[in-house]
This record gives structure tokens, sequence and C-alpha cells, in this order.
């Protein structure tokens, strides 16, 4: 105490006792007050306190087993009813014995400004001056406050707001009386993944503070991106006082890291992905590719005489040029392919998500046939043609570098064959992608030019080994690659929706030639005639089917319609729809390849089939594979207790013929008892007509 007391020789000094009446006095103190120090002792200090402040000066006793030491501020009575703003300092004073407190001793210091004061000998002036500081250092601090650009937010223990400054409002569009008294509402929880508000909570707890982007709400509704950066406030004993968080607006500096990110990744001139956004999607492509079994496909597209145009009609032109290829990339590729500028003249497209690599030719000649449209350029309307070189993920590589790279040597190749066209980087997929779009072009023609033709394969009754009919079996005499077997041309013909119209010239074909043949006079002859899938799918077949037979007057009880398990076995109700009317028609339907789909029972007796034809594999393998044996004959028995007839396929030897024979099989088929042959010469080996 005395220690203390020496340091500040200028303050009143006392000691109270637990009652809060002096037991101590010093003579500064009784200047202060107006009285001597004597009087002053026994007396409350209350009496020495303006009514106002006391009840500042009755806590610190109050308090006191919480608080060993307080700072105070409080207004004195003087003994001649002036107010004298001061300081109080007070210390608990314990006794020795127990502990237990005995009151407290302080000192007191006068705030008032020097000159107001009477003169004290020994009165340092520095003191005075220090106070002043710390008062002028809350002034700065309260200027902070209000004047600071960031929005500042302080809130009690319980995070219910206190104080807000003008930026605040300003920033968020409340004001001050709509959030003082609420729990701040720091950030837009609703934006933020769940646990966010959680975790922040929880650091601050643990260090005091937390800094980061956080999403807000503005009075209006609307999210903003902000900077936060929030401080607890504690009290000498570490008890929570306040929360303040300051933040600033992110939303611009947001949209020009976005731009600049834009920028980053993107073709300023076309405003496609260039080559960095490119690699990042194709690397996603590939990882989903391998795990969907799935190929992609990397084109590279390169204008052709870009220079020319560029040299001849002007640079803005050249970009004009550079534009339209890029609207028409995007407009004929998938939203999930990325189509990207490389710089120049050279696009790169990725087309993802394919399942077979035959269907990557015919997407590309719908590219080039799209970018290869006339557009104005310059006031001139020209066509602009491009080659493009293709590598495919992941037989031509499993990495982006590696892709373009053979991308880019099949580009050369497309280049070097005259440019106007594609290459692939597989020698092989090349082969192949030629051929199917050579024989897709010349298809179109075949049709028109009546280049198919109907070749007739005995049907045999192996009970009797008559003819009792013919499948239908088509070719296609192409004038410059020769005959042509279905195998060659029915899937490319599937693939491009030509198989509809040729599928229509075949029962056409077929009814016609049925006619003859009962013109004259083999009145049971059936004639079987295959159907594609895509028949029942898109073409108006019942309405084909009673137009064949009504031109041709052939009678339906002998038209057989031979169709695959997988188009029954989807099942749709247009299919039994369809189905009933054929049947109702007076046809009968057959189920081809029996034994290589789902061979489904259930559906057979659904659809009414009235003949199974066992796939040529089983027939083949009869006298040499028990488990063929097997099938076969399950297979016979079956149709026989559904009252089905049965067909063996593929039957080469009077072996094989003798062994079906022997296992109950109705029918057969095969190179044994007939090729299939042009329409004179199976005539020839029907008997002559009763
Ligand atoms: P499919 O309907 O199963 O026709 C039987 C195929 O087996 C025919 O082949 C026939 O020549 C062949 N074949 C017959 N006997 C034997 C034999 O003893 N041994 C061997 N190894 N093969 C034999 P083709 O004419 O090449 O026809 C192949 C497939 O093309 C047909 O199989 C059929 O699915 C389809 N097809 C043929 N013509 C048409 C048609 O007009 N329209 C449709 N949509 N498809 C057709
Ligand atoms: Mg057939
Ligand atoms: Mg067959």
């Amino acid at each position: 105490m005395f220690r203390e007391l020496l340091a500040r020789p200028t303050d009143g000094f006392f000691v109270v006792d637990a009652q809060g009446c002096f037991i101590e006095a010093d003579d500064t103190l009784g200047q202060l007050l107006g009285c001597s120090p004597d009087a002053l002792i026994g007396r409350p200090t209350t009496d020495f306190v303006h009514p106002a402040s006391r009840a500042a000066l009755c806590q610190p006793i109050n308090c006191i087993s919480t608080s060993e030491r307080r700072n105070y501020r409080l207004e004195l009575l003087h003994q001649d009813g002036s107010v004298i703003p001061a300081l109080v300092n007070t210390i608990t004073t314990r006794n020795a014995a127990d502990g237990t407190i005995s009151g407290a001793a302080g000192f007191i210091t006068d705030l008032r400004d020097s000159r107001d004061k009477p003169p004290h000998a020994g009165y340092v002036t520095s003191d005075i001056e220090a106070t002043r500081h710390h008062h002028s250092q809350l002034q700065l601090a309260a200027t902070v406050f209000s004047e600071s650009r960031d929005a500042i937010l302080i809130t009690d223990s319980q995070r219910r707001v206190i104080s807000v400054n003008r930026a605040f409002t300003a920033l968020t569009g409340y004001s001050a009386d709509e959030v003082v008294g609420t729990e701040a509402p720091l950030i837009a929880a609703s934006h933020h993944a769940p646990g966010f508000l959680d975790q922040l909570l929880d650091e601050l707890a643990r260090t005091d503070h937390w800094n980061g982007e956080a999403w807000s709400r503005r009075r209006n509704g609307a999210i903003f991106p902000q900077w936060l950066s929030v401080s607890t406030v504690r009290d000498d004993q570490a008890g929570i006082l306040h929360y303040v968080a300051m933040f600033s607006d992110l939303s611009e500096r947001k949209a020009a890291e976005e731009r600049a990110d834009f920028l980053a990744r993107h073709d300023l001139l076309t405003r496609l992905p260039n080559r960095f956004l490119l690699r990042d999607r194709a690397e996603q492509a590939f990882a989903h590719a391998v795990r969907a079994e799935t190929r992609v496909a990397l084109l590279l597209l390169d204008l052709d005489h870009f220079k020319q145009i560029n040299d001849s009609l002007g640079h803005p032109a050249g970009d004009a040029l550079l534009q339209t290829f890029a609207d028409r990339l995007r407009s004929t590729t998938r939203d999930t392919d990325t189509v990207s500028r490389q710089g120049g003249d050279e696009f790169l497209v990725l087309l993802t998500d394919i399942r077979d690599s035959d269907d990557i030719a015919p997407i590309v000649e719908k590219i080039m046939h799209t970018l290869a449209r006339p557009c104005l350029l310059a006031g001139q309307e020209m066509s602009v043609s491009c080659s493009v070189g293709l590598a495919v993920h992941p037989e031509d590589g499993t990495d982006f570098d590696t892709l373009i790279r053979n991308a880019d040597a099949a580009m050369y190749n497309a280049k070097e064959a005259g440019r106007n066209t594609f290459r692939f980087y597989s020698q092989q997929m090349n082969e192949d992608a030629v051929q199917r779009l050579d024989i897709q072009n010349r298809l179109r023609r075949a049709l028109e030019r009546n280049e198919f033709v109907l070749h007739y394969q005995p049907l045999i009754d192996l009970g009797d080994s008559r003819i009792v009919g013919a499948e239908a079996l088509i070719r296609w005499n192409c004038p410059d690659l020769g005959m042509q077997p279905p195998g060659v041309f029915i899937p490319v013909a599937e693939d491009s929706g030509l198989i509809v119209e040729i599928g229509e010239w075949v029962l056409r074909e077929a009814c016609r030639q049925a006619r003859a043949w009962q013109d004259v006079g083999h009145r049971d002859l059936v004639l079987a005639v295959n159907l594609s899938p895509l028949q029942f799918a898109r073409g108006n077949l019942v309405e084909t089917v009673r137009q064949a037979l009504a031109d041709s007057d052939a009678n339906p009880a002998l038209l057989e319609l031979e169709i695959t398990e997988n188009v029954l076995v989807k099942d749709t109700e247009q299919v039994l729809a369809t189905v009933r009317q054929l049947h109702a028609m007076g046809l009968r339907l057959a189920i081809d390849d029996f034994g290589t789909g789902y061979s489904s029972l259930a559906y057979l007796r659904r659809f009414a089939v009235e003949k199974l034809k066992i796939d040529q594999s089983f027939v083949r393998d009869l006298p040499t594979d028990p488990d063929a044996g097997a099938i076969v004959r399950a297979v016979i028995q079956m149709a026989k207790s559904l009252k089905i007839a049965v067909l063996a396929e593929g039957v080469e030897t009077a072996d094989i013929a003798h062994d079906l024979r022997l296992l109950g099989c109705d029918y057969a088929q095969g190179y044994y008892f007939g090729r299939p042959m042009p329409a004179d010469a199976f005539a020839e080996r029907l008997p002559p007509p009763r």
C-alpha cells in the first residue's frame, strides 16, 4: 500500500471497512472533498459521492469477492456542493487471519482540468496528461469505429448486437435501430455448407478469432460475399465481454476475379473454352469413360485455306468466320461435349459418352456438313471446309497430350488426303469408317437404282424332305462392289434408318414373287420374310404389309414374318398391338435365330408365335457338342408342348439332318438342302405344280 502510495503522491489515499466507511484518509483526499482527513473517518463513502455515481461506488464493495482490483469513474461531491469528476482505483483488503474481506484501499484521482484545480503542492501534471491521453485514445477509437469503411458490429457475450457503425448500414441496408438488441446475423447460413457456422463459432471459442470469406444477406434479400473477421473481447477474468465483427464487401472483387478466371480459361474472340479448360474437361471425361466403359473422341478441326481468306478479305472477315464456325460447332454438338478454340484456325472438340466407335464417323460427318454450309463473309457468300483429325480414348491414348498429338497426326493425314475430310489416328478405324460411309452413301442410291435382289433358300419338311417354302434373303448387287451379302449393309442401313425403306421394298418384292409362284400353281408355298426391329419401332409396318398384300393379291396365310427375340422382349403395347393386327390379317410369325437372345417362354405364348427357328450355331455343333444337342432337344420338346413348329437353321450335312429327324424336328433349312438362290433357280427346284 505504501509503495503504491509513494508512487502516486498526487492521488488521494483512503481505506474503507467492509461497510464502506472511511478508516483512513490522507490530506490530499481531505482537500479534494473539502474537509480534514480526520473528519472523514467513520463516515460512509456514499456521503461524498454524487447520487448518480453511487451505484458505481457500491459495486466494487459488492463485487469485492470476485474482483481484487477495480478502476472506475465517479463524480465526487465536495463539501461545498460542487461535483468533481474522479477516477477511483481500489484494491480489496483481507484479514490476515482468515482471509475474509476487511474492506478496500485505494486512490482517487482528480480528473478536472488543472486550471480548475486548487493549487496543490507536488501536483504532477504528467499524470493528468496520461489520463487525458487515455481519453483521446477513446475518442480516436470512437472515430475509427464510426468512420471505418469496413462494417463493424459489436455484440455482447450472447451475440446480441450492441452497436453497429455507418458502414454497416451502408453495406447491409440495416439501420442501427433495426439490429441493436437482435441476435447478430453474421452469415447467411443457408448459403454455406452445413456446419459452417458451428465451425466458425468453434474456432472463435478456441482462438478468440476467425476470419475468412462468408456469404451474408442484405436487407433487400440479396446475398453477397464478404471478408469477415470476428474477434472475442474478454475481461480480466477471461470472461467474454463482446464479440467484434468487421467485414467488407467482396462482390466487386469476386466479379473481377471471375472475369479474370473466365479470361484465363476462354478464348476471347469466340468465347469458347481454351486449351486449359479443355484439358480439365478431357481429364474428367476420361475418368468417367473408364468407369462407364465408354469412349471419348478428340477431334482436331483445322479450317481449309484460312490464310487465303484472311489475306484476301481482311482480318475482320477472318474473325467473323471463326465466330461463325464457333457458333455452328456449339450448335451441332451436345451440351456435354466441349468445343474449344486452340488459337489460329484450329478447334478441338471433345465427344463424350460414345458407346460404339462406329458411332463417331457419322457425328463427324454431321459436324463437317454443318460447318460447310455457305456463310456471308465481307458481303460474299462462301462455303469453307475443314479437315479433321481424330483420336479415340482409350484406343489411341489414355492421356490428353498423347491424344492431342495423335489427333494432330491424323489431321495432317486429312490435309494430305486433299482436305475437306477426316481421318482417324488408328488405321483400322479409318478403314472401317471409310467403308461404312462409302456403303451408306451408295445405299441411298441403291433403292432408286433398283440394285437390290431377293434370293430364296428352300425350307424343307424333314418328314418327307419336300420343299414347303422359301426364305427371302436380300442381296445388294452393287455395280462397283459386286454382289453384297446382307451382313455388309444391313447394320449400316439400320444405323442410318434406311432399313425401313429397304424393308418395304423386300415386302413388296416378296409378295410379288409369292403371287407369281401361286399363279403358276405352287399354291402352298410359304414365303418367309425377315423384319428388322427398326421396322417395328419406326415404320408403319401393318400398313406396309397390307399394301404389299393388296398390290400383289398374294395369300396372307402363306406369308411368314421372321422377327428376332429382342423385338418381343421389349414387349411394349405397340409391339403387341402390331402383332395382333398382323395375326388378324392372317399372317404367321416365326422367331428367327432362337437361342441367341433372351429365349423367354412367356412371350412365345403371349405373342402366339407359329414357328421357332433354332439358330445355326446350335445346329452346326449338334454332332460334336453334347450341350448343343441338349439345347436343340430341349427347344424341340418345349416347342412341341406349346404346339409351336420348329425349324433348324444351317443344316449342312446329311448326318445333322438325320439327327434332327430323330429328335422330332419339323423343318430344316441349310446348304445341305439348298443355298439361297435367285428366284428362277429356286423355281426349277420345285416339283411340277399339281
Ligand atoms: P437369317 O434370317 O438367320 O438368315 C439365314 C442366314 O443363314 C442367311 O445368311 C443364309 O444364307 C445363311 N445360311 C443358310 N443356310 C446355311 C448353312 O447351311 N450354313 C451357313 N453357314 N449359313 C447358312 P444371309 O443371307 O447372309 O443373311 C444373313 C442375315 O441377314 C439373315 O439371317 C437376316 O437376319 C438378315 N437378312 C437377310 N435378308 C434380310 C431382309 O430382307 N431384311 C432384313 N431385315 N434382314 C435380312
Ligand atoms: Mg431369317
Ligand atoms: Mg437365322
